[in-house]
């Protein structure tokens, strides 16, 4: 099989056009194909030459991801399930930061995207992993989820990169050389992204250089269960990403009875990695929280979870949990939530809680494609897209 030409980069792709003794800026004309206009074949490549064309197919495949299926609308968060070459399925959640609240368009995207399918580390609240772990994500397929949203977006004209078109706001654009649709990245679609720690590091990468998808380094944040090592690892990375840490509970009693992860790195071996990552980046971290009815929810977690808040200089992020239909956990009820908040706040502890509604379709990543899996063994496809 051939290398899909967005796993390679810009220094990689030099070797090899010098090796073929083409012109600097033939370079630049592919990538800012392949980036820029997110073409999806080498036939819509029109100004490089046919012979050249060839060459590239040649040598390299390039494979669009293709949609399979996707959930909500314009100015609402979009889950698009995408399938790849294989025919395996992938999610990406497409989520505006200003979701039209004030009748404005929203400027700001972020897309939540996935790292494997399937994930190993079952977690006993998510979709993701309720089918095991089927292989980690190539390259090119985590930098694909933000082509494709954009390209599909383009073609559905949708969404718009406000550009320079509003006259009543003013504000200067990024620096970006593309004006992106998403300009923010969360890894915490399926998958455990430090589990694909090379595809992931390659892919951010791309995504974040200047010749490739532009997207800042501090507007991506890696989310993960609790990968010590790995942590230790990312606090080395000459780029700096934001870390986000789902934590879900601050004992190791409370984490061990929903995640297995817990027994491999056991909180405190966790905490100090966090500790030593928060030492090397001077970076604030995010813990991230989920609200499960009687499982984390009782007031008394609040006083650990403080402390390790603290320890970390981390803030904190509540996240009511969200129903999976093959399982029987719930989300706590509003006061429940508002008073957990109420009594981090009266420790000192900068937090946050979710209070939109409607997030039915957001955040429990995993369940769109379960749901299509399970549908298609039935021989059913309920197809919304
Ligand atoms: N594996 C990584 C990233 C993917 S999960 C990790 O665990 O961090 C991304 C986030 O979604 C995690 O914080 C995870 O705990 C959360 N999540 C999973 N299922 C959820 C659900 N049903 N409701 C709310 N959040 C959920
Ligand atoms: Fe995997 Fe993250 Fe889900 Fe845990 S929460 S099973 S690590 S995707």
């Amino acid at each position: 099989m051939l290398a899909d030409i967005k796993s390679f980069t810009r220094d990689e792709l030099a070797a090899q056009f010098k090796s073929w003794d083409l012109p600097g800026y033939r370079l630049d004309q592919v990538l800012k194909w392949l980036y820029e206009k997110r073409a999806a074949s080498w036939a819509e490549m029109t100004n490089l030459s046919k012979g050249l064309r060839d060459q590239l197919a040649l040598h390299y495949s390039l494979h669009p991801l293709e949609l399979v299926r996707k959930q909500g609308s314009r100015d609402t968060t979009q889950k698009f399930l995408w399938k790849l070459s294989d025919g395996a399925m992938i999610e990406s959640v497409l989520i505006p930061a200003n979701p039209a609240l004030y009748g404005e368009a929203s400027d700001r995207h972020t897309l939540c995207v996935s790292t494997q399918v399937g994930c190993a580390y079952g977690c006993k609240f998510c979709a993701s992993g309720l089918d095991g772990w089927k292989r980690n994500l190539r390259v090119e397929e985590i930098i694909e989820q933000v082509l494709a949203t954009e390209r599909w977006n383009e073609a559905n004209a949708e969404l718009k990169p406000v550009a320079t078109a509003d006259v009543s706001a003013p504000a200067p654009r990024s620096a970006l050389p593309v004006p992106r649709l998403i300009n923010n990245l969360v890894i915490m679609g399926m998958g455990e992204p430090l589990a694909n720690y090379e595809n992931l590091l390659k892919a951010l990468r791309i995504l974040n250089a200047p010749w490739g998808g532009g997207i800042g380094a501090r507007k991506i944040t890696i989310s993960t269960s609790g990968l010590a090592p790995q942590i230790r690892r990312l606090a080395e990375e000459p780029l700096q990403f934001r870390l986000a840490i789902s934590l879900h509970g601050a004992t190791y009693e409370t984490r061990n009875k929903i995640m297995p992860v817990n027994k491999k790195y056991p909180l405190a071996e966790l905490t100090s990695a966090c500790e030593e990552y928060q030492r090397k980046r001077e970076r604030m971290i995010t813990l991230e929280y989920i609200l499960i009815a009687g499982v984390n929810d009782a007031l008394k977690e609040t006083k650990p979870l403080a402390a390790l808040a603290h320890r970390l200089n981390a803030k904190v992020n509540l996240i009511p949990y969200n129903k999976v239909e093959e399982l029987s956990w719930s989300r706590p009820s509003e006061d429940v939530q508002e008073a957990f908040l109420a009594a981090l706040e009266s420790h000192d502890v900068t937090a946050t809680l979710r209070r939109e509604k409607g997030h039915d379709i957001d955040a429990a990543c995993g369940q769109l494609r379960l749901k299509t899996e399970r549908e298609l063994a039935a021989g059913f496809p309920d197809r919304d897209r």
